[in-house]
């Protein structure tokens, strides 16, 4: 019988690439047609109902019910004749992923026959059975029916034939059981907080957007070996598997040929993306072997992040149909790096200006180095807590892992930013801050700086929050997370801190200070007191964590203990005065991580029992039988069998630990099964389950490079990691 590795190796390399067929038009022709915007919007409502919603949309205005019922009649129609026969509440619960429960759009008529139905109730609230989403206890303390509520801000659009309305998840009670939720109070608390600090430079300036551009790494393998690799199947990730001798070590794959089966999923990807309004520009090879990355234009963050999370289902989707799996997960194999998602975050006036930008003014460049202090000085505050807001069982593997941000959070800030910020706490005043009409930072000894450095000063790939010229790049989220979580820690963070900022430099007006001066005066005692979270060095370096340490960063590193500062008494106290996240909210949400913390460890631990010692072990025990049998006979002839009988101690020895790891971690974890608390069982999921998987794995890898090949039952790290 042949072996299945090789049937599935054999099934791979017969994977062509799927012919797609090229899409009619040009992109600007068929980008969005599946999304009921604005377009869509005009020709299918009436006036007055467009008009109202975009009041709704721009202001926050209730509707009437008969602007709802009018509203969700032409949302009806729009969606029926672009082929959708259903609809769903599309949301985010803590789980991760999306949500969806289809309804059909006819209805029985009770005559027989039936109607198609969708009124502006449905269309704006429904109550999807909760009892399966996770609430972290709020559903046992509070009424147990949950809401979706429809968010208006973020347009509907057609996925396959349904019609998806993008909604907040929340409790009866109001908590919100979602990202969405968070998402939008963290976007509305810096809204209320940046305009009020942009005032004292631009008194027409009436609203505050934050923006996301977000980078999405990932893994493509191919379908057949992914089957065949129950690890990969149950965890996302590889739980073991020894180093491909050839690797990433010639750099040959980032921006080198994208393979032919790839691009074509590409191709594939990107039409359905632009249909669905996805603004996707860039594309192209990660570092690692099979690793590719995919980066839209950036959007206001609440529509960006709803587009990426309705990216990662619609990247599945198309890889299924080119035989391909997509890894998310951020580190799904060992010895090559991992994934991210970088976060691209700024700040923009609804009269055009980007305030994490240059500007062209004195007093545009005071605006600017205003909220690029704040922002440090947020991140300084709780750079704990935007930590914790990456932390999973996933990320805890890239983070620090020499590839991937360090674990500590730090700002970088490029060489002129950080020669201006010293100047200006040496003399608070405008003449620490003078750019020339070029935006180029004038500095003395240097006259001209060419302007493309500032827009280039990401030099420092080992950065985890990294200022690149006219934003911010939030390097540490994980492949798989949800973007929300950063950007509500980070907007809320800023928010709080401008608003702080507000009130000491009103306190200085007030005492008869002049504006400018109280501004420059607040900005260098900012600057002073967040210099420790300013770092230009290697982050990965040996030396940057004892400094850190010393500095007083949160260099933490295990994930249950970095969750919990979501529950130090300064992050309840930020969140709550920005009308965030109550305490409750909090409470439950970060025992809903802890939870998903021990469920993920839980199934790695128990796969990896499982084929350790079904599999593994067997097969090593077999080959060691028939190593056995060949020193005894060699032995009966008298000759030297030597070099296999230290073979067969190897492998003994090797099998032997395995057994005995793997009995002592099942130990472990009915230890950890008893525990109460879900943050003592986290932790003790942490400490003393996950210390085993390593130690199997490195058995089990030995194994692997002595084991006859044609014995060994999993597709291996050099098949699994070339696509050709
Ligand atoms: P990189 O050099 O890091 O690969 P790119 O130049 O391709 O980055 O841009 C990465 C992302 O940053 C894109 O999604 C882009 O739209 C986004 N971006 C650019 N400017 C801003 C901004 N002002 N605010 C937020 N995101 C931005
Ligand atoms: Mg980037």
């Amino acid at each position: 019988m042949e072996l299945l590795r090789f049937k599935m190796v054999d099934a791979a390399l017969n994977h062509r690439a799927v012919e797609v067929e090229a899409p009619e038009g040009r992109p600007s022709d068929y980008f969005g047609e599946k999304v009921f915007g604005h377009k869509a919007m005009r020709k299918y409502l009436t006036k007055s109902t467009y008009e109202a919603l975009m009041q709704t949309i721009e202001n926050g205005t209730p509707f009437s019910r008969e602007v709802a019922d009018s509203i969700a009649a032409g949302m009806r129609q729009w969606a029926m004749e672009n082929g959708a026969d259903h609809y769903t509440h599309w949301f985010q619960p803590l789980t991760g992923g999306t949500a969806e429960k289809h309804d059909a759009f006819a209805e029985p008529d009770r005559k027989g026959g039936v109607l198609e139905e969708f009124s502006g109730k449905l269309l704006i609230q429904q109550e999807p059975d909760a009892s399966s989403f996770p609430s972290g206890g709020i559903r046992n303390t509070f009424e147990a029916r949950g809401y979706s509520a429809w968010d208006p801000t973020s347009p509907a659009f057609i996925v396959d034939t349904t019609l998806c309305i993008p909604t907040v998840f929340i409790a009866y009670t109001g908590e919100a059981l979602d990202y969405k939720t968070p998402l939008l109070r963290s976007i509305s608390a810096v809204d209320k907080a940046a305009t009020e600090v942009c005032r004292y430079f631009d008194k027409s300036v009436g609203r505050v957007f934050s923006y996301l551009g977000w980078e999405q790494e990932y893994f493509l393998v191919d379908e057949s070996l992914w089957a065949a690799r129950p690890d990969l199947v149950m965890t996302g990730r590889t739980l073991m598997g020894h180093e491909s001798a050839k690797n990433q070590q010639l750099e040959d794959h980032y921006f080198g040929a994208i393979p032919m089966r790839v691009l074509s999923f590409m191709r594939d990807l990107e039409y359905e993306c632009l249909k669905l309004g996805i603004p996707v520009k860039t594309r192209h090879n990660e570092v690692a072997p099979n690793q590719f990355e995919l980066a839209p234009v950036y959007e206001e963050a609440n529509l960006a992040n709803d587009h990426n999370q309705l990216l990662m289902t619609i990247m599945d989707k198309v890889a299924r149909r080119h035989s391909f799996r997509v890894l998310l997960h951020e580190k799904p194999f060992k010895g090559v790096n991992g994934s991210g998602k970088h976060n691209n975050w700024s700040l923009g006036t609804d009269t055009g200006v980007n305030l994490l930008g240059p500007g062209h003014t004195a007093i545009e460049n005071l605006q600017f180095i205003t909220f690029l202090v704040n922002v440090i000085s947020a991140v300084y505050k709780h750079n704990g807590l935007l930590k914790a807001s990456v932390m999973s069982a996933t990320n805890e593997h890239r983070l620090g892992a020499g590839e991937a941000p360090p674990a500590i959070i730090s700002t970088f800030l490029g060489a002129q930013i950080s020669a201006l910020l010293d100047k200006l706490e040496a003399s608070p005043s405008s003449e620490a801050i003078r750019f020339d009409a070029k935006n180029v930072f004038r500095m003395s000894g240097i006259s001209r700086i060419p302007s493309l450095l500032l827009d280039n000063t990401d030099r420092n790939r080992t950065s985890p929050f990294a200022f690149t010229g006219n934003r911010f790049e939030f390097r540490a989220v994980g492949a798989s997370d949800n973007c929300a979580e950063a950007m509500i820690v980070l907007n809320s963070a800023v928010a709080d801190e401008l608003a702080a900022f507000k009130c000491e430099v009103d306190t200085l007006i007030e005492g008869g200070a002049k504006k400018e001066k109280a501004i420059y005066e607040v900005l260098k005692r900012m600057i002073r007191s967040c210099k420790a979270i300013h770092f230009e060095g290697n982050g990965y370096s040996e030396e940057w964590r004892a400094e850190a340490l010393k500095r007083g960063l949160d260099c933490e590193t295990s994930t249950p203990v970095v969750l919990g500062r979501y529950l130090d008494k300064k992050s309840i106290e930020m969140f709550e005065r920005q009308g965030v996240y109550t305490a409750i909210e909090l409470e439950a949400r970060t025992e809903v991580k802890w939870e998903m913390y021990v469920k993920k460890i839980q199934i790695e631990a128990r796969v990896l029992g499982d084929l350790a010692m079904n599999n593994i072990v067997p097969l090593a025990s077999k080959y060691e039988a028939i190593l056995l049998d060949k020193a005894w006979k060699m032995k009966e002839l008298g000759l030297d069998a030597k070099a296999d009988i230290e073979l067969i101690r190897t492998i003994q020895e090797h099998t032997a630990a395995i057994q005995q790891l793997t009995s002592e971690m099942v130990e472990a974890r009915k230890v950890a099964n008893r525990i109460e608390s879900t943050y003592e069982r986290a932790l003790a999921y942490h400490d003393n389950v996950m210390s085993y998987l390593d130690p199997i794995r490195k058995h089990i890898d030995k194994l692997e490079e002595v084991v006859d090949d044609q014995l060994w039952t999993l597709p291996k790290y050099r098949e699994l990691l070339f696509i050709k």
